[in-house]
């Protein structure tokens, strides 16, 4: 049967549809329909009379656009938001983090942050998000209930002569079976950093993405500290030592990617690496600013990302596109990085960069309907001459009044539809008080 053949599920009728397909095409008084969670197809029409026994979102005067991705984070973690700012990054996560972490480290923990995390996403507008964190058969599951599409990175640090190899990857091989059962959900294998894991540990983890086909997420060149320690020990950049264990052959999505020299950011750029930009966590950290506009330059994909709350300390893309265009103006000149490109970069460039632009990204037919209704009626959204340039320089969070992952309305006129937004906030406030103390007792110790 033609796709064409299948029965509308539901439309999403009467706005101007901002695609980012190949040719940037915008449809005023647009149609869009969905079946199976899918675009069917994308049309103009005025007057359009929307069939009924569909479910239909009435979209006349406002921006539909792809749901924004957010290409880094660390979901698990969203109740240490704003728990130690002002902080190096040494001291950040060695005196605060990593001791709390080994305190609070557990699935609950990690599922109500995960909830808070989604909420916050979904009522932005980010409608896929790639993780990172520990504990992450509790993000998958988390995602699936609250309905937003995630790349779930099993992450590990190793702390030599706890596992055994052969136990490391039998844990990953029951994860990656267990999150077979959600099917927003995509697997993946998040070792750390590059001084996360030992070299032999590396190069296991490099040739089981192989043999399972995994995507590898990982930190890459976040500090001078580290890359001078890796060209220290082993006389080559992080680069060239990943490119010796073949981990630019895997699908790869690298965080951070300050430090690099100019022939790094070549080589990066003829490869499939994805890059993530997470202007605000690293600004915030003062680690430096990613090289985004030479890493477009030399061919590389870049997403925006919000890194975790812990050093953001919001989840909030809107903030960190406007944040983050300008930073590259101050380090490349204005117009080096136009709203435009940054609007890729935080839908159908993210997508590539995650290496799911297949599916997600854009709002043509045979994609996934993974998309926002952007309500363009508040005063700092008039007037609006250019979609790109309100996009990145004046829309807010609040702006979003409908989101959709694979044809679900996960929120529409501002209401949560499928999760009990005060319950999710209470819970979470309670934990809270309770992190407080924790911390300052493990700051403070008797
Ligand atoms: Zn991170």
């Amino acid at each position: 049967m033609n796709s064409k053949d299948k029965k509308i599920d539901s439309v999403v009728w009467g706005g101007t549809v901002i695609t980012m397909d190949a040719s940037l095409s915008v449809i005023s008084d647009s149609v869009i329909t969905i079946s199976d969670g899918k675009i069917q197809n994308v049309f103009s029409q005025k007057s359009f009379n929307p069939p009924t026994g569909v479910e239909s979102i009435d979209a006349r005067g406002c921006l539909v656009m792809p749901g924004l991705i957010n290409g880094h984070t660390h979901a698990g973690m969203t109740l240490l938001r704003g728990i130690a700012d002002d902080l190096p990054l040494y001291d950040w996560l060695q005196k605060h983090i990593f001791p709390l972490e080994r305190k609070l480290g557990n699935q609950e923990f990690v599922s109500l942050g995960t909830k808070l995390a989604c909420l916050e996403m979904i009522r932005s507008g980010t409608t896929l998000f790639n993780d990172m964190y520990y504990f992450e058969e509790a993000t998958a599951k988390t995602a699936d209930e609250m309905g937003i599409r995630a790349i779930c990175g099993q992450t590990y640090v190793e702390i030599s002569g706890v596992e055994k190899a052969s136990e490391v990857f039998q844990k990953f091989d029951s994860f990656f079976k267990e999150i077979q059962k959600y099917k927003l959900v995509t697997g993946a294998l998040a070792p750390h950093s590059i001084y996360g894991l030992s070299e032999k540990l590396w190069k296991e983890m490099v040739a089981y993405a192989g043999q399972n086909d995994l995507m590898i997420h990982t930190h890459l060149c976040e500090t001078k500290e580290e890359v001078e320690r890796i060209k220290t020990e082993r006389g080559v950049t992080p680069i060239e030592w990943f490119d010796s264990i073949g981990l630019w052959e895997k699908r790869t999505v690298c965080a951070h990617s300050i430090e690099l020299s100019s022939s790094d950011i070549s080589f990066l750029g003829e490869r499939n690496v994805g890059i993530v930009y997470n202007p605000e966590s690293n600004l915030k950290l003062g680690n430096g600013i990613c090289p985004v506009v030479e890493l477009r330059e030399a061919g590389a994909a870049v997403s925006f990302g919000t890194d975790g709350t812990a050093s953001n300390n919001n989840l909030d893309l809107f903030r960190e596109v406007d944040f983050g265009t300008k930073v590259q103006a101050f380090k490349y000149g204005v117009g080096k990085l136009p709203a435009r490109e940054s609007v890729k970069m935080l839908t159908i460039e993210g997508a590539k960069a995650l290496h799911l632009d297949h599916l997600v990204g854009s709002l043509e037919a045979g994609k996934s309907a993974d998309l926002i209704v952007m309500d363009i009626s508040s005063p700092h959204a008039v007037p609006i001459y250019d979609w790109y340039s309100y996009l990145v320089y004046s829309a807010s969070q609040g702006d979003v009044r409908d989101t959709m992952v694979a044809g679900k309305v996960l929120m529409k006129n501002r209401q949560m539809l499928h999760c009990d937004e005060k319950q999710i906030l209470d819970e979470a406030r309670r934990w809270g008080i309770q992190i407080k103390e924790l911390n300052s007792k493990l700051q403070n110790p008797r």
